[in-house]
């Protein structure tokens, strides 16, 4: 398979590219040049076979000739196996035609294990394959840290830089990625926002120099391996239902956009999906975007679910290169009006095809407490901030459609964010055992302030250079 740029001035790609590269030469997004169509029967098959088996059936098109099929299976069965339930993403209904699908059985019990504790292996490989090194440096409103660094900790060939916004993410979350003692993690807080944070990283990997010479690789979100393996749980929940017969529709809590646009690219590989539901907390781009047609950004909100709390969803480039159908120089024109002005207007043929396919509904912090309570009260089940706002989106979506089920994404465990959950409920969720003696573990991280200079000195001390060891 080969991948090209949404902006379209980078050369294409294949797999083992952009799985190190992350953002393409032009500070496009990779999107692979054609998506590969899974037949009804195999969606049917699906409820029978393991997460694994479903997973190394539908990423296998994506990697292509780049890793031979058995060593890809066995990777898959490996990364899988450090989830804690056996289904790896299990769904639970919790009212009529209403389903929670819980993506926080992983290491760090967020959803972006799922695709993360692969993605660690996936880059191990490809850079021993070269004989080098890299430095993964990452931007996290809070979950995709831990997930990072729990999927990178100790790699021989990784050194991990993981930037947050200083006070702006839970104790919890802060502790999972501060109490590691692994040589080759190093956790940095921001004196800024998540968007802060993210503008850094993507202007040290548009500092080409200072990217070459530390062999940058990126693991946010907009790393395609993430979004494709983030495709996977999409079909075997959908299936689970009894998909390609019975349509569903799926509620996503957004930030960056990048789960949602795996159950995008789900439909566009044959999956009947019939509303993708676009859930956002206060910080509400996404919905204003969908509802008027102008992409703008305002300042960043603080709220009880901050994995969300982001104003620049940078997946929702690759939705734009689709609804653009694939036209590269419109993605490139919208896109240098966001750098210049903030903002953006989505053309009305482009705005009319994503209409078509997602719904966007904004839930605000007091419908995500009274979401926790009544789910709590009304099904014993005790849902995260998060996904309270997937499951409030998804309450609406069934008042104008209630004959398709709809699943909600569940991207937290309830215990990461104890403090916004029993003011809500009056429980308080507790961790599961192997993370009950977080609070007593020594942290270990470092403030820098919002500035890219001083990251990169901070990072090129720190490095072990490419060659530097075995
Ligand atoms: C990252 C995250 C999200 C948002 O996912 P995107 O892919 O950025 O849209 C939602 N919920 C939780 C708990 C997360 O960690």
């Amino acid at each position: 398979m080969r991948y090209l740029s949404t902006r379209g001035e980078a050369a294409t790609a294949d797999f083992q590219d952009v799985l190190a590269a992350g953002l393409a030469r032009d500070g496009g997004l990779f999107a692979p040049a054609s998506y590969p169509t899974i037949r009804p029967e195999e969606i049917r098959a699906l409820p029978g076979c393991s997460y694994a088996s479903a997973a190394e059936r539908l990423i296998a098109p994506f990697v292509g000739e780049a890793i031979p099929g058995p060593e890809l299976s066995s990777m898959i069965t490996r990364s899988y196996a450090s989830f804690r339930h056996p289904a790896v993403a299990p769904i639970v209904q919790v009212d009529d035609n209403l389903f929670v699908l819980e993506l926080f059985h992983g290491p760090t019990l967020a959803f972006k294990d799922l695709a993360m504790q692969m993605l660690g292996p996936l880059m191990e490989r490809a850079l021993r394959a070269k004989g080098e090194r890299a430095c993964v440096v990452g931007a996290t409103s809070g979950d995709t840290g831990a997930a990072a660094i729990e999927a990178f900790r100790g790699l021989d060939r990784v050194d991990v830089f993981i930037l947050y916004p200083h006070e702006r993410v839970s104790d919890i979350q802060r502790r999972q990625m501060t109490c590691v003692e692994a040589p080759n993690v190093h956790t940095i807080a921001i004196e800024g926002t998540f968007d802060d944070c993210q503008a850094i990283v993507k202007g040290l990997f548009n500092h080409h120099a200072f990217r070459d010479e530390l062999k940058l690789c990126g693991v946010n979100s907009i790393n395609w391996a993430r979004v494709m393996l983030q495709t996977v749980y999409y079909f075997t929940s959908a299936a689970a239902l009894g998909a390609p017969d019975r349509p569903v529709s799926f509620a996503v809590p957004t930030g960056n956009f990048g789960d949602v646009l795996a159950g995008w690219i789900a439909r566009r590989m044959g999956l009947p999906i019939e509303r993708l539901i676009v859930a956002t907390n206060e910080n509400d781009i996404l919905v204003r975007a969908i509802e008027t047609g102008r992409y703008e950004v305002r300042a960043v909100q603080p709220t009880q679910s901050p994995s969300m709390d982001i104003q620049v969803s940078s997946n929702f480039e690759r939705l734009l290169f689709e609804a653009c159908e694939r036209d590269a120089s419109s993605v490139r024109a919208l896109m240098g009006n966001l750098a210049q002005n903030k903002r953006f207007d989505i053309g009305a043929g482009p705005l009319a095809r994503i209409r078509a396919e997602f719904d966007a509904y904004r839930t605000d912090e007091n419908e995500t407490r009274a979401e926790i309570a009544r789910t709590w009260r009304e099904s014993g089940y005790l849902l995260d901030p998060h996904s309270a706002v997937a499951i409030h989106a998804a309450r609406k979506a069934l008042a104008h459609r209630p004959r398709t089920p709809v699943i909600a994404l569940a991207t937290a465990h309830p215990a990461k964010f104890p403090e916004a959950v029993e003011q809500a409920a009056g429980v308080r969720p507790q961790l599961p055992p192997h993370l009950a003696d977080l609070r007593g573990r020594r942290e270990r991280y470092d403030v820098l302030p919002n500035d890219q200079g001083e990251v990169e000195r901070y990072i090129r001390a720190r490095a072990h250079r490419a060659g530097a060891s075995a």
